[in-house]
């Protein structure tokens, strides 16, 4: 616990989740704030800046003015006053000069700096002993709310990526936030933050996957971190071991910026492997494949020499657009075709909308107990068939640009086979009626991730065209843990015998079948399973572009020969330690 005292250096120990060594200052997030844009304005348009937010504000006041004049006769005395009150709150230098002294000071962009001051004011508005007072709170949010929705809807100066490079308060903010939701983590996507510390969260839950994406440290379940630690406090995350060191010593500083520096000249040299094909030292070719979230991401995944696109979550384009709205079937297909040109005549598997559990549709009633066994993904797609369709549609057109796969995600039941199947004609039949081309020769994959699937293999092979394993969810499903519960990360055990008989079955399964079996699940990017998984049969490897190098690098080491004798005793073994030790035994064969 905190001591009290600004410099006392504390740790945190919680879950790592994404790798590598972040050192810089925290920022808290309150969840109110995580809804806007966050990004650092350049010295050059902070005036500018300013001017954007004295202009929202200013159109506030009009918008009230006018709301006061309209008042209708007849109208509750209450209602003027509310806007009297509304009026004086803008016009207070808390509201009208804090958040401008926050952009220029801070270099926030406007959205951000306002939301700052008013988190700053709420906090105090807490302390208030006086109940008519305190509620006075609510007046200054719905303020703030009129400000944003003003501001959401004026340009903003973005600076592009990578533009403030060397910038001081970009090289070093740490986001620390109770919670963080795949959508709002998506947002972060754009601007550069170099780590992230949330209080709750597990391994694989979506949000932990995103920050994997992005490709910098960070740590989850750290419990209490965004009350403990303060705002602009010198945090270390050690994205390795899942610690968090607040205000640390300068010897402590020095040793890990030491490791900061071996592990960037580890990732330089493992960047000439980009055109090495991934080909074990007996001989075998493996596929290395990228899992996207956005079309933007191909980019990477071309840099770091994928030979194609093993899952693309298309749900990430649903996500965070408001209540109102879908993507439409012109704006998937120009998303899909960005994607399937990107990856230049490589695959691109694209996964049919997985929504549900922890990556919810904003316009999705939240009614279900325990979301994770709800109407999610194939589940959601079949009840809600112009969704389905109108995706089927935008996928099939893209089919045309390049080799598209078609992935069903959460697949259980055979009718869910059959109707995935019936959908995908239909969709072509539309596109027939409509003169519009696609390949007729799509193939269409399942997701092994529920255990009822892995079980029921011969039911899957015969239909489909390849195979596609889940781990995150198989773990999930079938050691009955949620991937989002950090109470129960500890349980959420990749080697435990259960999950290696399902996966290395349904590997075997797809294989006597002759179709291709790959893992898309995080296990595929882990090094330290990269063998195992090898000798399991697994030929097909989908994991995030970050982690691509690094396992082609632990198969140009392997040695499929001597790997086979060893697996038959991690197969068979049920003690979770011994299968631990054979695991690692094998990565120094
Ligand atoms: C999985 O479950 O392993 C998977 C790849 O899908 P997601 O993580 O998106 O659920
Ligand atoms: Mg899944």
């Amino acid at each position: 616990m905190r001591d009290g005292s600004p410099m006392a250096s504390f740790s945190l120990h919680g879950i790592p989740v994404s790798r590598g060594i972040a050192i810089g200052r925290a920022h808290i997030l309150t969840p109110a704030a995580l809804d806007v844009k966050h990004y650092l304005v350049a010295e050059e348009h902070l005036e500018a800046e300013v001017r954007r937010l004295q202009d929202a504000l200013a159109a506030v006041h009009r918008e009230l003015q006018t709301l006061w004049n309209e008042l209708p006769k007849d109208a509750p005395t209450e209602l003027g006053a509310f806007i009297d009150v509304h009026a004086l709150i803008l016009s207070d230098p808390m509201i009208s000069e804090a958040p401008l002294d926050i952009i220029r000071s801070r270099h926030y962009n406007a959205e951000w700096a306002l939301l700052t001051q008013i988190d700053e004011l709420s906090a105090q508005f807490d302390e208030i002993e006086d109940a008519y007072l305190r509620e006075r709170k609510a007046d200054i949010q719905q303020v703030a709310e009129r400000v944003l929705k003003v501001l959401m809807g004026s340009e903003q100066l973005m600076p592009k990526q990578g533009e403030l490079e060397g910038d001081e308060f970009l090289a070093q903010m740490i986001v620390v936030a109770h919670d963080i939701s795949p959508a709002d983590m998506l947002k972060f996507r754009d601007r550069s933050f170099i780590g992230f510390v949330t209080d709750v969260g597990g391994q694989n839950s979506h949000t932990a996957i995103v920050a994997r994406s992005l490709d910098i440290p960070a740590a989850v379940g750290m419990s209490q971190a965004s009350t403990l630690i303060q705002q602009d406090d010198w945090v270390i995350i050690d994205g390795d071991a899942g610690v968090v060191i607040v205000t640390p010593s300068a010897q402590v500083l020095e040793q890990y910026r030491e490791r900061q520096m071996v592990a960037l000249r580890a990732r330089k040299k493992l960047g000439k492997l980009k055109k090495t094909p991934a080909i074990t030292k007996d001989g075998t070719a493996i596929a290395l494949m990228a899992n996207i979230e956005l079309p933007d991401d191909c980019e990477h995944a071309m840099e770091s020499g994928a030979n194609g696109v093993g899952l693309f979550r298309s749900e990430f384009l649903f996500m965070g657009r408001g209540a109102a709205s879908m993507p439409s079937e012109d704006e998937q297909y120009e998303q899909y075709r960005r994607a399937v040109a990107a990856m230049k005549g490589r695959p691109v598997t694209i996964r049919t909308l997985d929504i549900g559990a922890d990556k919810p549709l904003d316009q999705m009633e939240h009614t279900a107990l325990n979301p994770a066994l709800g109407l999610r993904a194939i589940r959601y797609c079949l009840a809600e068939p112009q969704i389905f369709l109108t995706q089927l549609r935008a996928i099939l057109r893209a089919s045309m640009h390049g080799k598209v796969r078609i992935l069903i995600p959460m697949m259980a039941h055979a009718f869910e086979i059959d109707q995935s199947l019936a959908m995908i004609k239909r969709a072509k039949a539309q596109l027939d009626d409509r003169g519009e081309k696609y390949d007729p020769d799509v193939k269409v994959g399942a997701m092994i991730e529920i255990p009822a699937a892995a079980l029921a293999l011969p039911m899957f092979v015969k239909k489909m065209d390849f195979l596609s394993i889940g781990t995150n969810d198989l773990i999930q499903y079938t050691l009955a843990i949620d991937r989002v519960d950090y109470e129960v990360a500890h349980l959420y055990n990749p080697l435990h015998p259960a999950i290696l008989q399902l996966i290395s079955m349904t590997i075997a399964a797809g294989h006597k079948a002759g179709i291709e079996v790959a893992v898309c699940g995080e296990m595929a990017g882990d090094t330290k399973l990269t063998r195992l998984l090898l000798g399991m049969g697994l030929r097909e490897f989908s994991m995030h572009p970050s982690q691509l190098l690094a396992v082609k690098q632990e198969i140009l080491n392997s040695d499929l020969d001597s790997i086979a004798p060893q697996m038959r005793k991690i197969m068979r073994a049920m003690d979770p330690d011994a299968i631990a030790d054979a695991v690692m035994a094998l990565q120094v064969l």
